[in-house]
């Protein structure tokens, strides 16, 4: 008998009626003889909804309270989900991370699962009963409520699917699968069959939020067998799986692309030994995330230019910081700005192949798109444009990689 994990985002539980659809999907599954777990994420705008009150009433929320109203929207659609199962006769009940106990660490907001206790949930689905777990939520170790990060509830079906040692993670979405890339931002994007992990990966952290980037590394690590498909419609959807179920593997796979950056530019620093850790470290110490980083050579042997990115809620953070550094650093100008996005290729052909970042930057240079910062990894390349060139420069590289569909 199989033990299937499903798990539904927020624009398939939208209504009521997307919520009775998404239950008859559960039935089928239950009915196909299989031991099913369901994972919900809250209604479509219900988290954004209650993320704005918060801010409202307090711009520098107490991260538990956050989590506790944040929280909320998942407890709203699990129940909703269990009513329609009975509804239609099938046994469901629905489970709050803290019931489970889902338990994570304390890093409100983003915390990590810790440990999911299953031998209640296993006595019941092997009673036939559907458990409908809230995604996004677990319990911390002060018995506070905790929410993983937005997008979180993927990575709440993933550990559940990896920790019941399910067969299969399907994670029904919006979207029909996992494409070449955003399919609201290109139209020819084509839809994926399989898809590697470590390709998965790079998409998933580069900007393509199909699935939340901790939930892949999770599959990653416990081989969860994960598939990407539709809520609407029965088709077949993208599998994420090994390297070597590949057959034919494409040299680049998919783009993405992040509006979540601000570049940060010093100039005039002094080229001495330790500046490097002089700037970054601070930054560090105050958990600014450094995404890119490029130094110049310095001309006169004096003094050097930095330019850095950082996630765009963490820009005024770091601005402040270099401020309060400018005695150490005396640079001469502290340059921020926000209107920049990061457009990267990825693909694991890239390690064999020659010749993949000439193709970007020729086709980025074709269409007068001046490259600001680049960095690469073994299967990725990326590069920081202006923000006005989004649309443009994805298009231009899907086409230039030949992954245009009909
Ligand atoms: P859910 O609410 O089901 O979790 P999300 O909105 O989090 O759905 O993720 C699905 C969205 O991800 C799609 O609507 C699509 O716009 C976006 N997306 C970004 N990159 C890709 C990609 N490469 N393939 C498919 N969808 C993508
Ligand atoms: N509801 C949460 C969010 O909007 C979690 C999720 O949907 O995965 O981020
Ligand atoms: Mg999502």
């Amino acid at each position: 008998m199989a033990r299937i994990v499903q798990k539904f985002g927020g624009t398939s539980l939208a209504t009521l009626d997307r919520i009775r659809a998404a239950a008859q999907r559960v039935k089928a599954e239950v009915a196909l003889g299989s031991e099913v777990a369901v994972v919900v994420s809250a209604m479509a705008g219900t988290t954004n909804d209650l993320v704005e009150k918060c801010s409202a009433l307090s711009p520098l929320h107490d991260a538990r309270e956050y989590d506790t109203v944040v929280s909320a929207g998942e407890q709203v659609s699990s129940g909703l989900l269990a009513l329609a199962l009975q509804e239609i006769g099938v046994s469901a009940r629905s489970w709050l991370g803290w019931q489970v106990a889902l338990r994570t660490d304390d890093a409100h907001g983003k915390a990590r699962i810790l440990s999911i206790d299953t031998a209640e949930l296993e006595r019941r689905l092997a009673n036939r009963e559907v458990a409908v777990l809230a995604g996004f939520q677990g319990i911390a170790p002060n018995q506070r409520i905790t929410t993983l990060g937005r997008g979180g509830s993927d990575t709440t079906a993933v550990a559940l699917a990896a920790a019941l040692g399910a067969d299969r993670c399907d994670i029904h979405t919006d979207v029909d699968g996992v494409y070449t890339c955003d399919p609201r931002i290109v139209r020819q994007a084509r839809k994926l069959s399989k898809i590697t992990y470590e390709e998965m990966l790079e998409m998933a952290s580069l900007g393509a939020k199909v699935l939340q980037t901790r939930s892949v590394e999770m599959a990653m690590k416990h081989r969860v067998p994960l598939r990407v498909l539709s809520s609407f419609e029965d088709l077949p959807g993208t599998l994420v799986v090994d390297e070597d179920e590949i057959v034919e593997q494409e040299v680049v796979s998919g783009i993405a692309y992040s509006r979540d950056e601000a570049k940060i530019t010093l100039i005039g620093v002094a080229d001495r030994p330790g500046i490097a850790a002089t700037i970054f470290g601070p930054l560090a110490d105050a958990n600014v995330n450094v995404d890119m980083i490029v130094q110049n050579i310095s001309e006169d042997g004096a003094t050097t230019d930095v330019t850095f990115t950082v996630g765009k809620a963490d820009q005024q953070r770091a601005v402040d910081l270099l401020r309060d550094l400018e005695p150490q650093l005396r640079y001469a100008q502290l340059r921020p700005d926000p209107d920049v996005v990061k457009i990267s290729v990825i693909g694991v052909g890239m390690r064999s192949h020659a010749g993949v970042a000439q193709r970007m930057f020729a086709a980025l240079s074709e269409n007068g798109i001046n490259i600001q910062v680049i960095s690469t990894s073994e299967i990725k390349i990326s590069v920081l444009v202006a923000e006005r060139y989004l649309e443009l420069a994805v298009r231009a590289l899907h086409t230039a990689y030949g992954l245009d569909g009909d």
